[in-house]
């Protein structure tokens, strides 16, 4: 719960960008009782995380998982007051690949770390050797306290610690791929070990798997609008801020803001720059470049982005998965590129037989046409599913976002929420964190930039 300062001083604040970071930030502005208006360019609030309307549907620019771990946005839900029985679908932390293509590990309601112990024991698709490697991962990495004296990439962590190939290719990469985004011969072996000390390492319902029921902007963005609208505060959508003024009055001007009648509605105290990282670059190097007095921008952080493919896939109502979600086998060298696939039917009754599947780190499968791609996942689920009916799909619908997330490097400098213009602050999935880009971190980073204010 955020705290309201005591004799703090109103002030008025614009947030520039409705993705999770700028909602989180002005919630969190609105509640420590600033005035506040978010300024998003797009129709819809949400950013790389909002609802698209395909066909008739409202959908995701991609379908999203969350984890039990990810406080701060389930701690954010909770203040917007967002039920989050009805809008998450709850799993026990899991692996399961169907009809014996890999492994099944699902985690029983027991105390932490028992059921992870029960979870490895009655795993099937692991010999003996398997079950050895990642009890002696799971044992090293929190006698090491989660934390490697050098970052290295997880590939070379896996081999120092000595897991075999088919627990590297049925578990690791997958879970490497899905948390980080990015393959483990290039992904930051510190991250992921973050991330699994705050799921496998912590309570048993912090590893629990999270599947959003509703559409992304209505998870979280909309009910933060509405929250704001609530508090007199402004949400502007359809606005592209293109320049940051400074004022003589040591105040900052967006021109593009629509004024009142009383013509001080575009001038605000303080900005919080809440786009992407690039966006936000340009925005710094303008308003640096405004005035020789400006101080100088440090170094920009060089980051590298990697894609992600969502296809979804729509069969006749009646058709149904035996579980709201699957891993899948992939391989590239035969075509198969999926990772997941959801059931959304499971997850909403109004979407029954659509399923959506993943591709992560999508760089190489999106070489192929929507066409040749779209089939190819067709093909792969109707074979490891074991269902010839999901061979014809009646429509598909390929959405693929290329800068999906920054490829998570080790020791990848990341940026602080301040910067150096007195004011002036960003958050973002990208800024300093010990998460990947995910919606934890862009939460954590809009609630720490509105701190900063
Ligand atoms: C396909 C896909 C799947 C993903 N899967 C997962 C997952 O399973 N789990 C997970 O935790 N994370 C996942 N992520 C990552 C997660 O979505 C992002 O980390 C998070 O949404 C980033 O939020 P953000 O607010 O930092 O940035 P953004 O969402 O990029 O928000 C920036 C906002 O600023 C707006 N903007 C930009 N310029 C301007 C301007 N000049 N004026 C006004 N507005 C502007 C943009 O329109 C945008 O709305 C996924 C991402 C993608 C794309």
């Amino acid at each position: 719960m955020v705290k309201r300062q005591k004799n703090s001083t109103t002030k008025r604040v614009a947030v520039i960008g409705a993705g999770w970071a700028g909602c989180a930030a002005a919630v969190t502005l609105c509640e420590l009782g600033h005035q506040v208006t978010l300024i998003e360019a797009a129709r819809h609030l949400g950013g790389r995380a909002r609802v698209v309307e395909i066909k008739g549907y409202q959908l995701d620019n991609g379908q999203h998982i969350m984890l039990g771990a990810y406080t701060a946005c389930l701690d954010l839900m909770r203040r917007l007051k967002i039920d989050l029985e009805q809008t998450l679908l709850r799993l026990p932390l899991q692996m399961v690949y169907p009809h014996q293509t890999g492994m099944h590990f699902i985690a029983p309601k027991l105390p932490a770390p028992i059921h992870l112990l029960f979870a490895l024991i009655n795993a099937k698709g692991l010999d003996r050797a398997d079950k050895m490697a990642l009890a002696r991962f799971s044992t090293t990495a929190r006698w090491m306290g989660w934390q490697l004296n050098q970052d290295c990439t997880v590939s070379e962590l896996l081999e120092s610690y000595e897991q075999t190939e088919r627990l590297c290719r049925l578990m690791w990469t997958p879970l490497c791929i899905a948390a980080l985004n990015t393959p483990p011969e290039r992904a930051s072996a510190q991250v992921f070990l973050n991330v699994l000390r705050d799921s496998l390492g912590a309570k048993r319902k912090a590893s629990d798997m999270l599947i959003p029921r509703v559409d992304l902007s209505s998870l979280l963005p909309d009910a933060a609008a509405r929250y704001l609208q609530q508090k007199n505060s402004r949400v502007l959508t359809g606005i592209n801020i293109k320049t940051l003024r400074s004022t003589d009055q040591g105040t900052w001007c967006l021109d593009e803001v629509p004024r009142t009648e009383n013509g001080t509605e575009n001038e605000f105290d303080r900005i919080i720059i809440a786009t992407s990282a690039s966006q936000c670059q340009r925005m710094l190097a303008d308003v640096s470049s405004s005035s020789s007095s400006n101080p100088e921008l440090p170094n920009p952080p060089e980051f590298s982005y990697e894609a992600i493919t969502t296809c979804y896939l729509q069969y006749a109502p009646s058709i149904k998965l035996e579980r709201a979600f699957f891993a899948l086998a992939d391989n590239p060298q035969l075509a198969q590129w999926a990772q997941f696939v959801f059931d959304r039917g499971q997850l909403n009754p109004e979407q029954a037989g659509l399923l959506a599947v993943v591709v992560s780190a999508s760089n190489n499968a999106i070489q192929n046409d929507h066409s040749t791609l779209s089939k190819a996942i067709a093909q792969q689920l109707a074979e490891q599913l074991r269902m010839p009916e999901l061979i014809k799909p009646e429509w598909t619908q390929v959405i693929t976002e290329k800068r999906a997330t920054f490829a998570c490097t080790p020791s990848l400098p990341r940026p602080e929420n301040r910067t150096v213009f007195h004011g002036l602050v960003i958050a973002g999935d990208y800024t300093a964190s010990d998460y990947p880009a995910t919606l934890e971190a862009a939460v954590r980073s809009g609630i720490s930039a509105a701190q900063a204010v």
